[in-house]
């Protein structure tokens, strides 16, 4: 299907692995577009956190999934000045902190792998994509979730340089833990996300991928809106097309 190109960006997919930096790049690209910004990790957190306070052992399927399809997910603007960028809602409760646990960071890929799971959080976030005017970020936004968003970012990094950025992270946020285990849970957070049977980690075919190991996070934006500002230019003819590379097949053009 050949893609419309006469009108600017609306919707960008961000993926890639654990600790890549999507969120500030997302949240960055977002505010400069005045564009939404929705991660969806925080829904198979939330999913997660829920099992794991009712005492459902993560890898019951049959229970995780059942809990799944009927907890009330709420993503809104933040409610409380702590540094949050956004509040996240569990059957009406405050869990914006708590679904950063690393408890749940442990036990969270293991949910995200059921399809039932899957089914109910991709049902959720295609409404979100429907309005446009989105930065989704994720594992699955380019291949599943919005397969036909308008731009694709995958954003890759070493696994040492993601632990040691996840690490700083967690230090500052008054959280501290041993850098030799953020970077074991990020190995096997990384192992189950691209080895799971349903919707994978992995760039989608038309994805430009922003290996930002060196770059740091100002950097990183930088680049990516240069992206979106060159594709735009592409999309509305306000650029010689010759000029940017595109990805996109000749006879799309
Ligand atoms: O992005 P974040 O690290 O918060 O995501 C937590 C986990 O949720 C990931 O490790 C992955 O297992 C799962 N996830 C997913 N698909 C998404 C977003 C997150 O499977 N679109």
């Amino acid at each position: 299907m050949a893609h419309s190109l006469n009108h600017p960006i609306r919707t960008i997919a961000i993926d890639g692995p654990a600790g890549a930096g999507k969120s500030t790049i997302g949240l960055g690209l977002a505010r400069h577009l005045g564009f939404l910004y929705f991660d969806t990790g925080v829904m198979y957190r939330a999913v997660t956190l829920a099992a794991l306070q009712r005492g459902i052992a993560p890898d019951d399927e049959n229970a995780v999934s059942q809990l799944a399809e009927n907890v009330l997910i709420e993503v809104l603007p933040p409610s409380v000045d702590d540094g949050r960028q956004y509040t996240v809602r569990l059957d009406g409760q405050d869990v914006t902190w708590a679904i950063r646990r690393p408890d749940v960071d442990a036990a969270v890929s293991v949910v995200s792998a059921f399809p039932r799971v899957r089914q109910a959080m991709v049902a959720q976030q295609r409404r979100v994509a429907r309005d446009g005017n989105v930065v989704m970020v994720g594992r699955d936004i380019g291949t599943v979730v919005m397969p036909d968003a308008d731009l694709k970012i995958y954003l890759d990094a070493s696994v040492e340089a993601r632990a040691w950025r996840r690490y700083r992270e967690l230090e500052s946020r008054g959280a501290p833990s041993r850098y030799a285990d953020v970077l074991t849970s990020m190995k096997q957070r990384d192992e189950l996300d691209t080895s799971r049977a349903t919707s994978p980690l992995r760039p989608a075919k038309d994805a430009f991928v922003i290996d930002c190991t060196h770059m740091d996070a100002g950097e990183t934006l930088a680049h990516a809106i240069a992206l979106v500002e060159a594709q735009n230019a592409i999309r509305t003819g306000t650029q010689a097309q010759s000029a940017v590379a595109t990805g996109a097949p000749e006879n799309e053009l």
